[in-house]
């Protein structure tokens, strides 16, 4: 008896709700994006002042709240905030809803009181043995077996209800690098720091995983992710670095691992040979010049041909 036309008797007093699909863009769930979305313009975040409440949908003050917030509005009013308030934790009151996917025995939507701690969480979907798990969805963070004792809620670990779940057979690079090409394809471009600085990051990861990195490569992705948390616009750029972040912390030796071991203090930035190969591929030429055509370099006398051999060249 909440929603319609003259609520409660009173005329003129209406309330409803109606249900407007997206096109699914990432960034249409930041609000301003969504109202610019809702009205038929690009779903493009705003600058603020002026904050929707004061101007939103049409010019008009807006509340947006998430689906979930609206839900959990009719159990307050059939049973008293009293009882909704003895859920949960004294900052986190309530139940979440947790989409729980990944390498589970059990995924599903499950709601559960803040509060709750992941390790619970991972035996209701039975992935206890889990290596990793993202609390948060691509935003979030991810979070080893040392911390399945945090708790999901404010005081903890905060989290939107996307919980995926990662076992030991998964490469956890590999899944840093598909949230960073997420970023950079969800981006809406408008300000440079996320738009050029998830590019970026994702370039130097892959530098890493190709066995190039160094140890300036581990500190270059902590600096640039705090720059882009620090000057980007909306809460995309706020918060696209956290799955670097949270692994560099929580899988240290995953990142270490994969770095390149010098004997000599010289360390490879760049494998030409590797960064070739597509366009040698698409021009089928031979994969080296020294393979081509050594006869003739060798005789141009500007570089003796080598084989086999890592030695420099003796002359150039
Ligand atoms: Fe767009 Fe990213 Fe800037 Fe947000 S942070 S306004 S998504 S470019």
């Amino acid at each position: 008896g909440w929603l319609g036309n003259h609520i409660g008797g009173r005329p003129g007093f209406c309330f409803d709700v109606r249900v407007q699909l997206g096109a699914g863009a990432y960034i249409c769930g930041e609000e301003s994006a969504l109202i610019a979305s809702c009205e038929g313009r690009r779903g493009e975040p705003k600058t603020r002042p002026p904050f929707a409440a004061q101007s939103g949908y049409l010019g008009a003050p807006t509340l947006v709240n998430n689906v979930e917030t609206l839900c959990a509005v009719a159990p307050v009013l059939a049973q008293g905030w009293e009882w909704f308030a003895t859920l949960g934790t004294p900052q986190s009151k309530g139940t979440k809803l947790l989409s729980l996917c990944g390498d589970c025995v059990r995924p599903g939507v499950y709601e559960v009181p803040f509060g709750v701690s992941l390790a619970e969480v991972l035996r209701l979907a039975g992935a206890e043995a889990a290596q990793a798990v993202q609390v948060g969805g691509a935003s979030g963070v991810m979070v080893g077996p040392a911390s399945y004792d945090r708790r999901l809620c404010f005081e903890d670990l905060p989290t939107a209800g996307a919980v995926m779940v990662f076992n030991g057979q998964r490469h956890l690079l590999k899944i840093v690098h598909y949230f960073m090409h997420f970023f950079v394809e969800e981006s809406c471009g408008y300000c440079t720091p996320c738009r050029v600085g998830n590019v970026f990051l994702r370039r130097i990861l892959e530098k890493i995983m190709a066995g190039m990195g160094d140890a300036g490569d581990l500190e270059s992705l902590r600096q640039l992710s705090d720059t882009i948390i620090a000057t980007s616009r909306c809460g995309l750029g706020h918060t696209s670095p956290n799955p670097i972040l949270s692994s560099l912390e929580q899988f240290p030796l995953v990142y270490s691992s994969l770095l390149q071991q010098s004997d000599n203090g010289l360390e490879r930035g760049f494998d030409l040979e590797r960064a070739l190969a597509p366009a040698r591929a698409i021009a089928r030429r031979p994969s080296s010049v020294l393979e081509a055509e050594p006869e003739r370099l060798a005789a141009s006398g500007n570089l003796i041909a080598r084989s086999g051999t890592n030695e420099p060249p003796e002359t150039w």
